[in-house]
């Protein structure tokens, strides 16, 4: 094509070549004639003048005849007048040939004919060139869409390219993939089988199943809302129990302490009654030593002090004179003597008391610590029980959980008709193109270019159902949640669809994010007690299978998803910035 382009342009400019020199040719031939045709004009001209100054010459020559020989002179110019007037006529007759000949071409003009064939070439190379012009334009734009579609075609190439490069990628993350999951399914192998051959006995009664397993589903569902209602009970009694054993340990520390304090009395009581006994002992002892002595005194003035003990054993055989004063320091004695014994007797009770009182303070306080680590143990086993009845009741939730997912399915389907808006307008944007079934919530009717089409799927809100109405529907999840199970909620649909509205909600009427949020703190909340929690948050965005950080601080660092190592089938993204957060306010600040 271009040989053929570049000939043309070579035969293109030779054949304008050849048309400016016939051009410059006719150019010359017409100057000719013109030439010529102003010569001839101008010999008109001068006869004219001729003619005129003749006329002139004639009318003054009448006015010369006036005289002498003018008749002579009359009939001469008469004549030359004739003669004038002949040779004007010729001139004209010539002048109008000339004319003539240049007005009408004359057929065997050589000049026309070679100017008329000229002309000719001249239209005809004219024409040819303004179909070589048309034709150019038209390859022209041919070679240009051929170019488009070259650089098309050479993008197609590269974005194939790269989809192969990906697809490729994918592919073999896919093996990789697929490779783990057949090691983990040869291990499960033999479990499989049984898994189908209930599967085949399940699928021969399939609808029946279905039926059951819808009835089932209700149950359990019953059945787990139950469970979370005694759980929930369980839970307030373990608490209430947990308050009581607080309580009864306080108790048992005040009881402590005022057994302490009430020991601590004793002792000092103790102490100043064996204080009081010595000084009573002490003054007793002085007493009666200072008797004895005021009676030995006496004695010694009568008989001095050496007779002291004959008297006394002698005073019932001796003479009277001395008995006299034996009786008096016998009165004494005898006065004395009670006294001395009740001193002795409290003495001794005191003694007494104060070697039992520590036995008895030990046994009392053993008695007291029995019962007391009798009330604990009580209290204890209680716990102990409450906590196996919610371990159990837990377990027993799980359970009924993966019956529910496993009748539910693990993918649900769910859709949101949102009402008209004001935004709609009044055209045919917001004519209602959707019918509900009033007996079957799982289906869906639409009007699509005059067809009646249908949608089953797990459920279907129509514009009237509350944000509160769609979240029930996911409440279960976020519960499943806490308990280690993976989640996840999305919402697909054309822009305008309210998906913004049933995710987020607004400030007034909040939507499943916000909903469920709330609904984990506060059940991270209750269980606070008896369980710890760490919640951390992170956001990415998958967008033409590339996945980014949105809180990252390179946010353009292109990130990976990886299998867990340990075939547990998790999957994680590393590196992924995360914030650890306790409440609605630290999620929605970050
Ligand atoms: P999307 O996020 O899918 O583009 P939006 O959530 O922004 O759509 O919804 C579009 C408009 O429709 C918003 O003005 C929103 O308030 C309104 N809208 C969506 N769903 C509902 C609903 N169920 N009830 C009332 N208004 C709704
Ligand atoms: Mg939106």
């Amino acid at each position: 094509m271009m040989a053929s382009m570049a000939h043309l342009q070579e035969e293109k400019l030779q054949l304008q070549k050849e048309l400016l020199g016939l051009q410059e040719k006719l150019a010359a031939q017409e100057n000719k004639e013109h030439s010529h045709s102003l010569q001839l004009q101008g010999q008109v001209k001068s006869l004219q003048m001729k003619v005129l100054e003749q006329a002139q010459e004639i009318s003054r020559l009448r006015l010369e005849l006036d005289g002498t020989d003018a008749v002579k002179r009359q009939g001469l110019v008469a004549a030359k007048n004739e003669s004038l007037w002949q040779e004007m006529k010729a001139c004209k007759g010539e002048l109008w040939e000339l004319w003539r000949q240049q007005q009408a071409p004359c057929q065997d003009c050589a000049h026309l004919q070679e100017n008329a064939r000229l002309q000719e070439q001249v239209a005809q190379l004219q024409w040819e060139a303004e179909e070589m012009r048309a034709s150019m334009v038209e390859l022209n734009l041919e070679v240009q869409q051929k170019t488009n579609r070259l650089a098309e075609v050479e993008l197609r190439l590269k974005d194939s390219l790269a989809e192969r490069a990906e697809e490729e990628e994918r592919l073999s993350r896919q093996l990789r993939d697929s490779q783990e999951t057949i090691a983990s399914l040869k291990s499960e192998a033999q479990q499989i089988k049984d898994a189908i051959k209930t599967v085949e006995v399940e699928s021969a009664e399939e609808k029946q199943a279905l039926c059951e397993s819808q009835s089932q589903n209700q149950h359990l569902q019953e059945q787990v809302g139950m469970q979370r209602q005694v759980l929930k009970e369980m839970e307030q009694q373990l608490q209430k129990s947990k308050i009581m054993e607080a309580h009864l340990k306080a108790q048992i520390m005040m009881c402590e302490g005022e057994l302490d304090r009430t020991h601590e009395t004793m002792l000092k009581e103790m102490q100043e009654m064996e204080e009081e006994k010595n000084r009573a002992i002490a003054e007793a002892f002085f007493r009666a030593q200072a008797e004895m002595k005021a009676v030995h005194e006496n004695l010694a003035g009568e008989e001095g002090i050496g007779g002291l003990t004959w008297l006394i054993l002698g005073c019932h055989t001796t003479c009277p004179s001395p008995c006299l004063v034996l009786a008096g320091v016998r009165t004494n004695l005898l006065t004395l003597q009670p006294a001395l014994r009740a001193l002795t007797r409290d003495y001794n009770n005191l003694k007494r008391q104060v070697h039992d009182f520590p036995l008895l303070l030990q046994e009392a306080m053993q008695s007291i610590r029995a019962e007391v680590g009798w009330a604990i143990k009580e209290v204890h086993t209680t716990n102990q029980e409450l906590l196996r009845k919610y371990r159990r009741e837990l377990q027993l939730r799980k359970k009924c959980h993966n019956e529910l997912v496993r009748l539910k399915g693990n993918i649900r389907v769910f859709g949101r008709v949102r009402p008209i808006t004001k935004e709609d307008g009044k055209g045919p944007e917001a004519a209602n193109v959707v019918t509900f079934d009033a007996d079957n919530d799982a289906v869906l009717h639409l009007l699509h270019k005059g067809k009646h089409v249908s949608f089953e799927l797990d459920k279907v809100f129509p514009p009237q159902v509350s944000q509160e109405e769609v979240f029930q529907e996911v409440e279960a999840l976020v519960t499943s949640c806490i308990d280690g199970y993976n989640v996840c909620i999305f919402a697909y649909g054309q822009t305008g669809a309210g998906k913004t509205y049933t995710m987020e909600g607004t400030a007034a009427n909040p939507g499943i994010n916000q909903r469920a949020l709330q609904l984990l703190f506060s059940e991270v909340q209750s269980k606070a007690a008896d369980w710890e929690y760490t919640i951390s948050i992170s956001a990415v965005e998958i967008y033409n299978e590339t996945l980014r950080d949105l809180l990252g601080k390179e946010p353009q660092e292109k990130l990976e998803i990886k299998l867990c190592p340990g075939g547990s089938g998790q999957l994680y993204v590393p590196g992924l910035t995360g914030f650890k957060v306790q409440n609605m306010e630290d999620i929605n600040k970050v």
